[in-house]
């Protein structure tokens, strides 16, 4: 049996025992995301495809000794945003991909030669991926609520958890491993962004997770963890929902709350900027006539943060 400590945070496929599989992509940053493989008898399940064509090519080539004998029967896509979905192209046509019906309503709001001209504009984060030649494919299959999926004999339990990170977030629970595939309601060493909220759903969610008990925890960005990683950043959340709401009631404004906070609270975390969408987004929970900064307002002052935080180291 092996413990989250056990599994080294390099590039590839980590097995985790019982049929259980992790596909990690050190740092966890904008776009490098996790992916993982539950095997069964004589089928196997995806879950989520990657950023571009690319990564998930490399992704599926190196499993494909393990797909060759247990063939990918079904597919997971954990939510719409394009770094878990990009590759959906590239699995076979007797694939069956699931998502939750909110999941699959988000597919459309980030096509590929958007994101494509995004890059080409000059987006430092998405330089190094290339969607020119992505093609969207939608989910085969949806559900509402918890549904489960028989690969071969093994169970393995689809659990709606959204809206959170966005509006159709699920997790994957691969009993049998005790392994939970979480996608992007988890993140290790990394801010989040949230996209949708209530932060409430999102702290609902880890709660969730940790109610199975899992032995394993496979994150969307970030080295594998357990119950003990879930916790931390759950009680980052607490910690910020708390600093943001004393913020909000001294009448400071995000950016205010945020510069106040600073950087230590997240010392050692990744993109620790994005505390600035999660301290809007919480201003919104708290007062739903805030109004949520439009995209290049946040990119600039998020930017800014990033400048102003790691001068400061
Ligand atoms: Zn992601």
């Amino acid at each position: 049996m092996r413990a989250a400590s056990d599994v080294p945070f390099t590039i590839g496929w980590h097995e985790l025992g019982d049929g259980a599989w992790a596909y990690l992509q050190p740092d966890g940053v904008v776009g490098l995301s996790n992916a993982g493989l539950v095997v069964g008898d004589g089928a196997s399940l995806l879950i989520d495809t990657l950023f571009d064509l690319k990564l998930a090519e490399a992704m599926l080539d190196a499993i494909s000794p393990i797909l060759d004998e247990y063939p990918l029967t079904a597919a997971v896509n954990t939510h719409a945003n394009p770094d878990h979905t990009f590759g959906n192209q590239l699995l076979p046509a007797t694939t069956e991909i699931w998502s939750s019906q909110a999941g699959a309503g988000e597919f459309d709001d980030y096509p590929p030669e958007v994101m494509e001209a995004m890059r080409l504009q000059g987006m430092p984060t998405l330089h190094s991926f290339n969607f020119a030649e992505v093609v969207l494919r939608r989910p085969d299959r949806t559900f509402h609520g918890v549904t489960q999926i028989d690969v071969g004999d093994t169970p393995v339990e689809l659990i709606e958890v959204g809206p959170a990170h966005t509006k159709g977030d699920v997790i994957v629970y691969a009993g049998d491993a005790g392994v939970v595939y979480t996608g992007d309601i988890l993140f290790i060493g990394v801010l989040p962004m949230m996209w949708e909220g209530p932060l409430r759903n999102w702290i609902a969610a880890l709660h969730r997770i940790i109610a199975l008990k899992p032995r394993l925890v496979v994150p969307g960005h970030g080295p594998v963890t357990d119950t003990v990683g879930v916790r931390s950043v759950l009680n980052m959340f607490y910690f910020l929902r708390d600093a943001a709401e004393l913020r909000h009631s001294r009448g400071m404004s995000a950016v205010q709350a945020v510069e106040d906070i600073g950087p230590e609270p997240f010392d050692g975390m990744l993109e620790s900027e994005r505390v600035l969408n999660l301290v809007d987004m919480i201003y919104r929970d708290i007062d739903p006539a805030h109004t949520i900064m439009d995209h290049p307002e946040a990119n600039a002052n998020m930017s800014r943060l990033a400048d102003l935080w790691t001068s400061k180291v």
